[in-house]
């Protein structure tokens, strides 16, 4: 026999599948799996031997939900995402994604939606692309990175492209046309599906007619629906729509970010899958809120409303300096419903105001919570802070229901985005970078098998998003493997997180390999960029 690369001993096989865990070995040889041994496999011959002391081996995470296609350019490492073990993001959620057309425009689009800011759009990018299959060519190129990244469509990019920004209106006959292309030609270039952000400019605007007729294409090629739903129609509505969608055009589903607190969308899932559709949902398993800069509030408000959309920050700036302005965003932009004696000022320089809620100081100034968040954007700038939402329902200790966790078909997905290296606190989602952790824990709770909780974070989204090669422990698969102890995987409670260090990990995870790469050891992560581009 030839000797391996890696041997993993003594170890706790769960292999991704659902199937129960045993005693056992799992061999790397270059970048596949050579062997899964039960017992001690009785082979020394590997350059590389980790003792796993009893704990379990696994496939690597698949993450079904991520938006790291442009931060990856100028942060290959991914941390956070190393650390909750995860080998595999799916990117491009939500609508947004880096086609058509070229570099200079989706990074307008990004901007213009808040996912980067200014000075990542005007950092130069490693090499520039003017389609899909530039943009994967390129980025094997640019030198790797440290764990596997598949991409899809996003409607709002492509929607964006064709007809232009708030264009409340279908699309024509040759508009039509030219996304159907799109559509098509991303995904024979690799892309993995197509996503929307039915929430957002410009996707909104698509009826669900105009979302069938390209998820007819997705059908075709057995490529996957991701819908950040139409949540303005009530969650339930707009899960009943993203189910339709893939009724009428065969498409499969992946409801996004599905929030765990809504039992009846997930009754109407269950009933769908019952009937034998395919649909599937990915969960943030907790949140205590977002920290959101200033600067990237003011995106936001741009974001929402039809009227700035194409204007730009300046125009959002001035119209918050009349009552009228004020009035539009405050009716366009959600953060304003949050309870503003949930909504904390950080950041601000001055003490007076530091931790303090937007409730309490525009109480104490006799001014309108929202006014009070316009005047200290304006008076403060781009550094004052609001950390949204603290007390959420979900960061109860006996959320979620027992009924939501328990499905077969629901996977956590990080949605963490926006954090540039430069810009730590910009946009912080507190929970986030624990997702993994977190849905373990919860779902292990509710009694769910540690076997069946690995098969939903591996085996299950890969098979979603037609990852053939990984997600499962065996012969001849990629060696995306993974060591760790579920018991001593960590990251802080909602009541334990410090709105201050943007940087805190999960803890708890061994070994990270990627493509037969060892990307952490010992808890460490190495330079390795081994992370490879996932196409269908
Ligand atoms: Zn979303
Ligand atoms: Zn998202």
């Amino acid at each position: 026999m030839q000797a391996l690369d890696i041997l993993v001993t003594n170890a706790r096989v769960i292999d991704g599948t659902g199937k129960d865990a045993f005693m056992g070995a799992v061999g790397i040889k270059g970048d596949k799996i050579a062997f899964v041994a039960r017992g001690a496999a009785g082979i020394a011959e590997a350059k590389t031997v980790i003792d796993a002391g009893g704990k379990v081996v696994c496939p690597g995470f698949v993450d079904p939900h991520a938006h790291l296609e442009l931060l990856i350019l100028h942060q290959p490492r991914t941390e956070a995402y190393v650390a909750q073990g995860i080998t595999t993001a799916v990117n491009g959620n939500c609508g947004h994604s880096v086609t058509p057309y070229g570099t200079d425009r989706v990074l307008e689009y990004q901007y213009r939606n808040g996912l980067i800011t200014q000075r990542f759009r005007e950092t130069p990018t490693p090499f520039r692309w003017n389609s899909f299959s530039e943009y994967i060519a390129g980025l094997a190129a640019a030198g790797g990175t440290a764990i596997n990244h598949g991409f899809l469509l996003g409607h709002g990019t492509l929607r964006w492209a064709v007809m232009g920004g708030a264009i409340n209106r279908p699309p024509n006959e040759d508009e039509r046309k030219e996304l159907k292309r799109l559509v098509r030609e991303g995904l024979e270039q690799g892309a993995l599906g197509m996503s929307t952000g039915l929430a957002y400019i410009p996707s909104k605007y698509a009826d669900t007619d105009e979302i069938v007729e390209l998820a007819e294409v997705l059908a075709e090629y057995d490529a996957t629906y991701a819908s950040h739903i139409r949540y303005q129609l009530g969650i339930e509505a707009a899960t009943a729509e993203a189910i339709e969608i893939g009724r009428r055009s065969g498409a499969r589903v992946q409801v996004s970010h599905l929030h765990m607190g809504a039992p009846g969308a997930y009754r109407l899932i269950a009933d769908a899958v019952a009937e034998g559709q395919d649909v599937a949902a990915d969960t943030i398993p907790r949140s205590t809120g977002h920290l959101v800069r200033g600067d990237r509030l003011v995106q936001f408000i741009m974001t929402m409303s039809p009227e700035y959309f194409d204007v730009g920050v300046d125009g959002v700036l001035d119209a918050m300096r009349t009552p009228e302005g004020r009035r539009l965003f405050v009716h366009q932009e959600p953060f304003f419903t949050h309870d503003p004696a949930e909504v904390y000022i950080v950041n601000t320089g001055d003490a007076s105001l530091e931790g303090r809620t937007v409730a309490d100081v525009a109480s104490a100034r006799s001014v309108s919570p929202p006014d009070l968040i316009f005047d200290l954007l304006l008076e403060k700038g781009r550094e004052v802070t609001f950390w949204f939402g603290k007390d959420r329902q979900d960061a109860a200790p006996d959320f979620p229901p027992d009924e939501v966790i328990r499905y077969p078909w629901l996977s956590p997905g990080t949605d963490i985005l926006m954090v540039e290296d430069w810009d730590p606190q910009g946009w912080y989602e507190l929970m986030r970078p624990g997702c993994n952790v977190t849905f373990m824990r919860q779902a292990r709770r509710a009694g769910v098998r540690l076997e069946e909780v690995i098969r939903r974070m591996t085996s299950f989204p890969a098979k979603q998003f037609r990852i053939r090669d990984r997600g499962v422990l065996e012969e001849g698969k990629a060696a995306d493997v993974i060591v760790f102890d579920p018991d001593a995987f960590a990251y802080p409670a909602a009541d334990e997180i410090d709105y201050s260090n943007p940087y805190t990990r999960a803890t708890g995870m061994d070994y990270v390999i990627v493509n037969g790469t060892i990307v952490m050891a010992e808890g460490r992560q190495l330079d390795a960029l081994p992370g490879r581009p996932v196409t269908r």
